[in-house]
């Protein structure tokens, strides 16, 4: 048995997911005619509130279109320092919109609408635009913390005051929500767009959905193209992903459980230096100047465990579908144990 928690990105599908994929309806989806592709999008928009749906191939496409629809080249984005859309999208936001980030630096990635309200460039000619704030929920970077709706609210508030707009990367947004028990629908009405992904927690093999109203989703579409985003019979694909919004939200409950199991076991440990709180499924801590990461890798690849490097003497793991209790016991003894 391998246990694998670099990533919640590395679940295959269910026998009742691929049942659900080998069942699908397909048709051209660049000719807007798979039925399983228009399903998952109608689908994923009612839950958010919102008109309607895109569905891409990942997670950094859904961002990488809601920045180039919402900015001209030359204008300034805001965002957390610790944001996936700064950090691991391949410098897309300049690449592909010609954009700058201003980078803020939030309580655990997340950031309040004072300090966004500071961070506005006035109307002078010398100042670039400021058009798009960009807030990322649950914040992978920073341990998977969430902001909760009361937090958005007034962050929303100042968008629409401002003039600028308020994009969501929700890639793990039902692990902030089964955590809040907040509705994905008092999420939808604070933002002008959102990116959800099914690749990661819902356990879905690939793909996101981005979420706004008819025009944003319009230009959206085409730029998909242009991106290289028109995948033609997706609805095998699609089909996976509605299969894992009916099946695997509540789930999500799980994995956060057994994170925290993880956290109450390492901060007994004598290896570690410190520990970010777990709040959902991510799991990262420090290991102290006795440990290296690359001995304490090797340690847990010798019991066939697999964790993520994530900067010096950092490790991040993540919990997800495929990580049951049987592993999560064998994985305790493991890190009880010592290095
Ligand atoms: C995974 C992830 C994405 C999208 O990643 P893809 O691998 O391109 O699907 C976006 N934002 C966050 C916070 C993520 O964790």
């Amino acid at each position: 048995m391998t246990i694998d928690l670099r990533s919640d990105t590395v679940t295959r599908p269910t026998k009742e997911m691929l049942q659900a994929m080998f069942n699908a309806e397909v048709g051209d989806d660049v000719f807007n005619e798979d039925p399983s592709v228009i399903q998952l999008e109608q689908k994923a928009a009612a839950l958010f509130g919102k008109q309607a749906g895109l569905f891409c191939p990942s997670g950094t496409m859904t961002n990488q279109l809601a920045i180039k629809v919402h900015t001209q080249p030359g204008d300034e984005l805001i965002c957390d320092a610790h944001s996936h859309i700064y950090n691991y999208e391949g410098g897309g936001i300049s690449r592909n919109s010609g954009v700058q980030a201003r980078l803020l630096q939030g309580d655990r990635g997340r950031i309040t609408t004072e300090q966004i309200e500071q961070n506005i460039n006035g109307d002078y000619d010398w100042l670039t635009r400021t058009s798009l704030v960009c807030i990322e929920n649950t914040v992978n970077k920073a341990g998977g913390s969430y902001y909760t709706t009361e937090q958005v609210k007034p962050i929303a508030a100042l968008c629409k005051e401002k003039h600028l707009k308020l994009h969501l990367d929700g890639a793990r947004i039902f692990n902030a929500l089964v955590e809040t028990k907040e509705t994905a629908l008092d999420t939808g009405a604070l933002f002008d767009s959102i990116s959800i992904c099914l690749s990661k927690g819902l356990g879905a093999p690939s793909g996101s959905v981005l979420l706004g109203d008819a025009s944003f989703i319009k230009q959206a579409r085409r730029l998909r193209k242009v991106f290289g985003g028109g995948m033609r019979q997706i609805g095998y694909i699609a089909a996976a992903g509605v299969y894992a919004l009916d099946h695997h939200i509540n789930r999500l409950k799980e994995d956060h459980r057994r994170a925290k199991e993880i956290e109450t076991v390492l901060k007994k440990t004598s290896y570690i230096e410190s520990i970010l709180p777990v709040d959902t499924n991510i799991v990262i801590f420090t290991l102290n100047n006795k440990l290296s990461t690359e001995t304490f890798e090797k340690k847990l690849a010798e019991k066939n465990i697999r964790a993520s490097p994530f900067g010096k003497q950092t490790i991040r793991f993540v919990t997800h579908l495929d990580f049951n209790d049987a592993m999560l016991e064998e994985l305790i003894s493991v890190l009880a144990l010592g290095f």
